[in-house]
């Protein structure tokens, strides 16, 4: 599909057998991972183990709270570690991780102390509501829409601090550049930013984040030595795309009524008697049955994944056009999408089931594609605006 015949192929047949070879390293891995864990949450919250389990923290509400919450986080977390190392192994091997064991180490320890708390919240205040009124799932479902609308905004600003530092990016053509993208997309940006993702891995990414006056452009440091700076400024026009088109408040909003739904259908099911039964708990109320809700809401996040993936490609094509018409540039447009698919070893063409059900970006093929049937002067005819 990629050409190794034209002439100018943009990857080699030895690239693409590397990439392939990286993907049978840690596809399997990584399904067997979500697998065993799916398994783990329906063997727990389908019979009675679970409920055995967060009854083991006392007999008291507040107790068993608390068991539902520390072994619905740190269970999954455990379960999952050999997966998630064992696929750094390889990707270490393909020269993709720069971060040490212990750097990993940490970054597990701050993810726990994140979902943690969250957890705890979100346990505490469902099975608080759930023992005053039957109307809990009402508030449940208002309550994962408004949790998701105030993550989504204030998490980049809350938990990227956490994991990289940020620093002014020094005035220059490619700040200047980078701003009059900007200002010809009629986006307000405070500043650029550089993350020092090199200390963790080789991925080349850039982002905009925050909203209003907090709005800035984010570019991990891997980018800014490894491409040219017309590739950089296609990634940025890419990410503004995003701002421009709102994919984060479409997103957003999406998020949230599709949050507030899934509360509503998982309400009908853990109330349902035969499933209650079956978890070994009377009624819902009793947090013993936070396996089965984990369970459930497992479930039905396997069967979202595929239907969020679908709908991720099409705002990334979307980007993927504001990009060429914001710059009129499809050259490096198709060299930034040639080196990140060499930097990350990814498959110009990986296989058709894997790129539906777990692809959250066009094929890199299909990106190429796209770009060279670009029309040229295409923008000036089109009006990117500005
Ligand atoms: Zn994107």
């Amino acid at each position: 599909m990629c050409g190794a015949d034209d002439e100018g192929a943009d990857f080699t047949a030895q690239e693409i057998a590397r990439a392939r070879e990286l993907r049978r390293g840690v596809a399997p891995v990584a399904l067997c991972g979500r697998a065993v864990s799916l398994a783990l949450m329906l063997v727990l919250g389908l019979t009675a183990g679970g409920a055995h389990l967060v009854g083991a923290f006392g007999g008291d509400w507040a107790e068993r709270v608390t068991g539902g919450a520390v072994t619905l986080v740190v269970l999954p977390l455990l379960l999952g570690l050999p997966f998630g190392a064992r696929v750094r192994v390889v990707r270490t091997r393909f020269g993709l991780v720069t971060q040490g064991w212990r750097g990993w180490a940490v970054d597990q320890a701050r993810g726990l102390l994140i979902s943690l708390p969250l957890g705890f919240g979100m346990l505490f205040a469902l099975y608080g509501l759930a023992g005053v009124t039957r109307w809990w799932w009402i508030w449940a479902a208002l309550g994962a829409a408004v949790v998701t609308v105030v993550l989504s905004f204030l998490a980049p600003l809350l938990f990227e601090p956490l994991f990289n530092r940020f620093t002014p990016m020094e005035p220059g053509p490619l700040r200047d550049a980078l701003l009059a993208l900007a200002r010809k997309d009629g986006v307000a940006v405070r500043d650029v930013l550089v993350a020092d993702a090199s200390r963790r891995t080789t991925a080349l990414n850039a982002y905009v984040s925050g909203f209003g006056g907090t709005r800035r452009i984010v570019v991990y440091d891997t980018l800014l030595t490894t491409a040219e700076p017309r590739e950089v400024e296609l990634v940025v026009a890419h990410e503004l795309g995003h701002v421009v088109h709102r994919d984060v408040l479409r997103g957003t909003v999406a998020g949230a009524l599709a949050s507030a739904a899934g509360v509503c259908l998982l309400a009908a099911l853990v109330t349902w008697h035969p499933l209650l039964s079956a978890a070994g708990v009377g009624r819902f109320a009793d947090p013993r049955s936070a396996w089965l809700l984990a369970a459930l809401a497992s479930v039905g996040g396997t069967v979202a994944g595929p239907l969020g993936a679908a709908l991720s490609r099409r705002v990334e094509t979307r980007a993927d056009r504001h990009a060429l018409a914001l710059t009129d540039a499809p050259a490096p447009f198709i060299a930034m999408q040639r080196r990140l698919t060499r930097t990350n070893v990814g498959e110009p063409d990986p296989p058709r089931l894997l790129h539906l059900l777990l692809g959250t970006h066009p094929t890199p093929s299909a990106r190429i594609a796209l770009a060279r049937s670009w029309p040229e002067g295409g923008a000036a005819a089109g009006g990117a605006g500005g």
